[in-house]
């Protein structure tokens, strides 16, 4: 029989998944089974440049239309999986057809969370994760007086800073005690919190929002746990992302909020590897991380579609992610968790990195308006070189030497 892989979603990872299988040498048949009608495109410029009309619609494709039939990838748009059926080495789709497969890879990505309180089906209360939600946002910024994210993380803040852009008031409801909690450090949080408030946003840190209010149907109120009342006719839910691994679940995969894969993007079936915002990585420590990012999609893409040619290619590199809020580039490379010391490395009044260490070690560099300091960082975390911490406080001292 001919061998034949099925990709199912076709975000940044499952694109990849065809396009790696293909850079291998593979030429069996790739089936790429689109649940939205677009081709493969970027999500990252939805929350930013493309939210100010800055990036026409054809500029998100992360492929040209020829792409496709010049790879002999079979793109299927609309194409929606609703079973895996492991015996028959086959998928369902919604239509009821069956593709079949040799190999399978999982690319499903990850939806928006939504918080479970009265309200939050009003019109005006809006996600963002695809084309679909971004153009809604959009249209609603164009008329929206009050605009009130709920959440301050990446997300969140970057469509804050697209709202105050437009002119718009804005509040940002948070419920921990600073911004981007999860991902970044205490200063960092700090910067963006005075870059925000610079900008006229306010912001309300640990408080819950209990529940939205509305009027014939659209949303008018947020009401926050301590009932502050804060009037809102545009409500951005930022708080999170939930993995698309309940295919997995119901063939029997292991999952735990997210599709269980090794550094090499393999499942617990053998025929099966997942990628992207889909998985939960097992480290070799035994601990599951999740990462959500561009380039974990790109690299434990390659990495699956090696596993389904029976190659071995784990993901090792550092990660490493960005956010745009208004003249503001973050860059973060490693993950900073568990740091013993911070070194600021500054240049000028917006423009600076973190180096954190532990045990002296190198471990993760926050970069704000610091490209160059942001590449030179993964080269050093990839290459396990620790830079002295007096040589990184000397923003005059030269680093690049460190690599030669
Ligand atoms: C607004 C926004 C801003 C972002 N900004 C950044 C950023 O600045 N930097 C960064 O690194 N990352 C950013 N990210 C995250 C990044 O976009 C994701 O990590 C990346 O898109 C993950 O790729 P993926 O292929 O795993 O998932 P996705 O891109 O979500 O693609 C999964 C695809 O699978 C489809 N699918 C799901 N179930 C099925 C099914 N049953 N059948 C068929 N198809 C199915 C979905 O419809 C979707 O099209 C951002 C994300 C969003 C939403």
């Amino acid at each position: 029989m001919r061998a034949s892989i099925v990709i199912v979603g076709a975000g940044q990872a499952g694109l990849q998944i065809a396009e790696s299988l293909r850079a291998e040498g593979f030429e069996g048949g790739v089936v790429l089974l689109a649940g939205e009608n677009f081709p493969p495109y970027q999500r990252p410029p939805l929350s930013k440049a493309w939210l100010l009309g800055e990036v026409p619609e054809q500029r998100l494709f992360l492929r040209g239309p020829d792409f496709f039939a010049a790879k002999n990838i079979d793109l299927r748009l609309g194409a929606v999986v609703t079973a895996i059926d492991r015996a028959g080495k086959q998928v369902i789709l919604a239509d009821g057809s069956v593709e079949n497969y040799t190999g399978l890879a999982l690319a499903t990505g990850a939806r928006a969370r939504r918080p479970v309180i009265a309200g939050a089906d009003l019109a005006g209360v809006c996600v963002l994760r695809d084309v679909a939600d971004a153009k809604n946002i959009a249209h609603r910024l164009s008329r929206a007086q009050n605009v009130v994210v709920i959440g301050g993380g990446f997300i969140g803040l970057e469509v804050a800073a697209a709202a105050r852009k437009k002119g718009r008031a804005v509040k940002v409801v948070e419920a921990l005690d600073r911004l981007m909690a999860r991902a970044v450090t205490p200063k960092i949080s700090g910067f963006f919190a005075d870059l925000h408030r610079a900008h006229g946003v306010e912001l309300r840190f640990s408080t819950k929002v209990a529940a939205l209010e509305g009027d014939e149907g659209k949303v008018e109120t947020v009401v926050t746990a301590l009932d502050e009342q804060i009037p809102a006719d545009l409500v951005i839910l930022g708080i999170g992302a939930v993995a698309n691994d309940e295919l997995a679940e119901a063939a029997g995969l292991a999952t735990s909020h997210g599709i269980v894969v090794d550094s090499c993007g393999k499942t617990s079936d053998p025929h099966i590897v997942a990628a992207g915002d889909c998985t939960v990585w097992r480290r070799d420590d035994g601990q599951l991380r999740r990462l959500e990012s561009v380039q974990n999609a790109v690299e434990q893409g390659k990495a699956a579609a090696a596993s389904l040619l029976g190659r071995s290619n784990p993901f090792v590199a550092t990660p490493w992610f960005w956010s745009d809020q208004y003249d503001v580039k973050l860059q973060m490379a490693g993950l900073s968790q568990g740091f013993e010391a911070c070194v600021e490395r500054k240049t000028g009044e917006n423009a600076f990195s973190l180096f954190y260490f532990r045990h002296d070690n190198l471990i993760a560099v926050d970069s704000v308006n610091r490209p160059g300091e942001h590449l030179l960082a993964r080269k050093l975390l990839d290459a396990g070189i620790s830079p002295d911490m007096a040589q990184v406080a000397d923003p005059a001292s030269d680093l690049r030497g460190l690599l030669r």
